[in-house]
């Protein structure tokens, strides 16, 4: 369903849930890495939802420090390349982290790539427990794997973390038929399926991260995290989204 404009008013409550930004969100205008202030207004966006009781996981990308596929385009062997990109994930991880702490939240940073002196490895029932504590826990390294991207990792740990729905955090509120920062015509979905997703190449995550959403049905929030309490809005029922369901 497409509406324009209209706020999506259907009230839904979460007990847990997995948050997915790109690493460029936290880059702010300055085109490249870190921008504290950025990084410390998405923490206090996740400690207003924090504050409801929700359980909270992150995965943060990597894309303002470093791609693989960038750097493979420049002839760097690929494998090599994406343990970069992984790397750069793990930095973010610790930016959020100390800025979450900084609010008084507990957090754990698990890094699929085991790092002892700097965060957690994955063990998947520790972070369970982390959650149950209300730590707010930011899985880092990806998936561990190259050759896959972090909404990929968002949606395998948010199936094992039996997170209730992904909130992918986007510079628009929600998915559009084209892009409505080009096109002031463009449509924002209400709701939109998988398949249409895949099959139009709507762009709200790559193939396979849809795909195991699909397979293991996951609802995908997708909403605007430059809009100030869009994040704590939508799970008090309220603002605009688009949700990717079955
Ligand atoms: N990456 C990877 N395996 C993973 C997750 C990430 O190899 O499971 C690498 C890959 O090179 C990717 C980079 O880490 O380009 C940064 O992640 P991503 O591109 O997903 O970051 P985002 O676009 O969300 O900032």
């Amino acid at each position: 369903m497409i509406t324009q404009g209209a706020p999506a008013s259907k009230a839904v409550t979460y007990s847990r849930v997995m948050l997915k930004i790109s690493g460029e969100a936290l880059m702010g205008d300055q085109g490249f890495g870190l921008h504290p202030p950025t990084v410390q207004r998405i923490a206090n966006e996740v400690k207003t939802v924090h504050d409801l009781g929700v359980e909270i996981c992150m995965v943060i990308g990597g894309g303002n420090i470093f791609r693989g596929l960038q750097g493979s385009a420049q002839g760097m062997e690929r494998t090599t390349a994406d343990y970069m990109g992984m790397l750069a994930t793990v930095m973010n991880a610790l930016a959020m982290q100390a800025a979450l702490e900084s609010l008084g939240i507990f957090t754990r940073v698990i890094s699929a790539i085991p790092m002892d002196q700097v965060c957690e490895p994955y063990i998947r029932r520790r972070a369970v427990r982390h959650l149950e504590k209300k730590r707010v826990c930011i899985f880092a390294a990806g998936t561990g794997n190259p050759y896959f991207t972090t909404d990929t990792a968002a949606t395998l740990r948010a199936n094992e973390m039996a997170c209730q729905a992904i909130f992918k955090g986007t510079k628009v509120d929600g998915v559009y038929d084209m892009d409505p920062r080009k096109h002031s015509h463009a449509k924002r979905y209400e709701t939109v399926t998988y398949d249409e997703v895949l099959q139009k190449h709507l762009g709200v995550m790559d193939a396979s991260a849809i795909a195991l959403a699909r397979d293991n049905d996951l609802p995908i929030i997708v909403f605007s995290l430059d809009e100030p309490g869009g994040f704590c809005g939508i799970l008090r029922g309220e603002g605009t989204y688009t949700r990717v369901h079955g």
